[in-house]
């Protein structure tokens, strides 16, 4: 039996090693985050602290800490397309997410794995100026 899928060029065998890799493989990114062993209070907001402005000083410094994460693209795939609803992931706030599931991000993730983060910011940036210009003209 040829073991080349003609519609793809992909082996059987190949796939099945992919479908078979352990669990572990897909969860390994977590172990190399930045953030991992620090205590979150960056990355997580308190419910507590009700500010604003001590959200967006938490956010910043976590995202921060994310710009120089070696895993930053996987951990924003995953936030992604987990939902994960609260937190800074893959430097990206809670706020951005729910942007991105308005705008769409699944075109900017690689085999499900990888983000391209930079495609991401810049799909925000130009949204938040579009919105900005919507509401100068409307209070013109
Ligand atoms: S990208 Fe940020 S939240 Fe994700 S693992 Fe790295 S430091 Fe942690």
């Amino acid at each position: 039996m040829n073991l080349t899928d003609s519609m793809e060029g992909t082996s059987i065998m190949a796939r099945a090693t992919e479908a078979l890799k352990p669990i572990s493989t897909v969860w390994e990114w977590q172990m190399r985050g930045r953030c991992r062993g620090g205590s979150g209070s960056q990355f997580f907001h308190p419910d507590e602290d009700l500010g604003r402005i001590s959200r967006k000083l938490r956010e910043a410094a976590a995202k921060r800490v994310c710009g120089s994460c070696p895993v930053r693209a996987e951990c924003a795939a995953h936030a992604l397309a987990v939902g994960e609803d609260y937190g800074v992931w893959g430097g990206f706030t809670e706020r951005e997410r729910n942007r991105l599931r308005d705008l769409g991000w699944q075109d900017a993730v690689e085999n499900g794995r990888r983000a391209n983060v930079s495609r991401l910011e810049r799909r925000l940036a130009v949204a938040d100026a579009r919105e900005r210009e919507e509401r100068t003209q409307t209070a013109a």
